[in-house]
């Protein structure tokens, strides 16, 4: 008994000593990532520093628009049926970029008979080696021209030119590198068994990662052997349309891929077509239940990715640097507009205050603004809907009583930006707390105990993602097994690489893309019985 009250009160002394430490520690003082509240370096006193960054703009001119784009079907760039168009625009300027094609359902259905017959005559007969090559000169493509999709990508979406081209356009090369390793050793990925692909494959993707999305689901159905047809989201369809360049410069037969572009409604005229074999959808879980409810019945595969309200869990005895940029990260990258965004924050109650505070520190240094700015931190808010629903949600939290913390930074005159904002004296049943917000809007709660923290995490109606951050193995661990996300990050947020699979539980949808795991949903393993 007596033993046990000293080892707690150590555990008491040791915890009221770590507070006082976190309390103590200086926010980072590396001034290459700049801020606007110099006092948060830790210069003491608020002494000011009289400069600010120079602006460090990504040149436009590495990319070439043409006015207007057409569909990919059949290898050939073709006008749609009906000849409408819509604009694309930049989110940071609002400025139009090009017209793109308004796809018909005629269109939907040349696309998945030119998709059928590139199965049948061409790519199903190919042996994986063969497939592979193509594979790999897609990524050697993809790399050449990274600096081209990089600011497409930031162009199209408003997304910082950081992320693009650190983030989504390697790691979009890095899938299909990884699937072509796997094109010709399907037998000995699963032994035993008789792998064969499923047929033409309708993809629809959204427009938070367009091009890293398109490589999640291009790269392992054509190692396995499918043929696809793909619908990028309408806020967003040039990187897939310049990925269609990319097919014909790596010579892939024509029909293999199809890019279709156009509203929600020709995305569900791709599901239903009766030759398709395959859904993969990544995007609302709205619309994931109504591609369910409309294949349902049929035989076709289907994966479906959609939201999430990840928990970032902080425990008291956490590396505290490490843990604020990851929670930075884990909502700031890419504006927040991530499914598997860490949306919520547990912080254990011992450190709740502390912590808080040196969020806030950081949060003021963030730099908002021009996405093609390479100091920029968070860009611009992908389309003017979005921009409506996280004010409506922000709003919402702070008349249901939670408390709003924005650091003072400037927006730009034009273009959708929201500043990073976080909330305290968040509610479990708050909006803020449970729905998808998907924006750079973090809501802050706090547990005692691991038990507590674990009850309030799966408290969600989502299970994609989490985070967890302590020094101990076994919590890790025992935290890991307790948690309902597909995915569980440990000291670390918002990791990807292609050889792990990804996916959620819950409404964030179900099925795998990455790894093995990934390849499984184009394949039917007993197909060649
Ligand atoms: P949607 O789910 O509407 O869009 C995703 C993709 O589905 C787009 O290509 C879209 O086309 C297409 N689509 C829309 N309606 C249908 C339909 N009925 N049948 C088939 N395809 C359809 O997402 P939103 O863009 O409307 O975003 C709304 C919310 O969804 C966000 O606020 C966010 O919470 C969540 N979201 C989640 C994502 C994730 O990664 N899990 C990604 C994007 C959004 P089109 O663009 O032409 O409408």
């Amino acid at each position: 008994m007596y033993a046990a009250r000293v080892s707690s009160q150590g555990r008491e002394t040791d915890r009221k000593a770590r507070t006082r430490a976190v309390a103590q520690r200086k926010p980072s003082t590396d001034v290459g990532r700049g801020t606007d509240t110099p006092a948060s370096w830790g210069m003491g006193g608020g002494q000011q520093l009289p400069w600010e960054y120079a602006p460090a703009p990504e040149s436009r001119d590495v990319v070439q628009l043409k006015s207007r784009y057409g569909l990919f079907i059949g290898g050939k760039e073709v006008a749609p049926r009906n000849r409408q168009w819509f604009t694309t625009v930049d989110p940071a300027t609002e400025e139009p970029l090009a017209e793109v094609a308004r796809a018909t359902v005629e269109d939907v259905n040349h696309a998945v008979t030119v998709a059928r017959r590139a199965f049948r005559r061409d790519w199903s007969t190919l042996p994986g080696s063969e497939r592979a090559k193509y594979l790999f000169r897609i990524a050697r493509i993809l790399q050449e021209r990274s600096r081209e999709f990089a600011v497409l990508e930031t162009l199209d979406g408003g997304k910082p030119i950081k992320e693009s081209r650190d983030v989504d356009v390697p790691l979009a090369a890095a899938h299909f590198w990884y699937y072509a390793g796997w094109a010709d050793k399907l037998e000995y990925a699963f032994p035993g068994r008789h792998p064969q692909a499923l047929g033409v494959a309708a993809q629809i993707i959204p427009w938070n990662f367009p091009l890293l999305m398109l490589s999640w689901k291009i790269a392992p159905a054509l190692a396995a052997g499918n043929t696809v047809v793909l619908k990028p989201a309408s806020a967003t369809p040039l990187s897939a349309l310049f990925f269609a360049d990319v097919c014909r410069q790596a010579d892939l037969p024509p029909g293999v891929v199809n890019i279709i572009t156009g509203p929600g409604e020709i995305g569900l005229a791709m599901v239903k077509h009766p030759d398709v074999d395959k859904v993969a959808f990544t995007g609302s879980t709205a619309v994931g239940k109504e591609i369910g409810r409309a294949i349902a019945g049929s035989d076709k595969a289907l994966t479906l990715e959609l939201g999430g309200k990840a928990a970032n869990i902080i425990f008291d005895d956490a590396p505290i640097d490490q843990a604020i940029e990851g929670v930075i990260n884990g909502i700031f990258f890419n504006q927040g507009e991530v499914c598997c965004a860490g949306s919520r924050l547990f912080v254990q109650e011992s450190i709740a205050e502390p912590f808080i505070d040196r969020l806030k520190d950081r949060l003021s240094t963030l730099r908002v603004g021009d996405p093609l700015d390479k100091n920029t931190d968070v860009g611009a808010i992908n389309n003017a809907a979005q921009l409506a629903k996280i004010e409506e949600l922000v709003e919402a939290g702070q008349a249901e009583g939670a408390e709003m913390y924005q650091p003072a930074c400037d927006l730009p005159a034009r273009g959708w930006f929201f500043r990073p904002t976080l909330f305290t004296h968040v509610a479990q049943s708050s909006r803020i707390a449970q729905e998808e917000i998907f924006g750079p809007v973090l809501s802050i709660l706090t547990f005692r105990t691991p038990a507590e923290a674990i009850e309030k995490a799966n408290n969600t109606a989502y299970g994609l993602s989490a985070g967890v951050w302590t020094e101990k193995g076994s919590r890790i661990l025992s935290m890991v097994s307790k948690l309902r996300a597909g995915v569980v990050w440990a000291n670390t947020f918002n990791r990807f690489d292609p050889t792990s699979p990804f996916g959620g539980y819950k409404e964030s949808g179900f099925g795998r893309e990455g790894g093995l795991h990934g390849m499984l949903a184009y394949l039917d393993l007993d197909g060649g019985q």
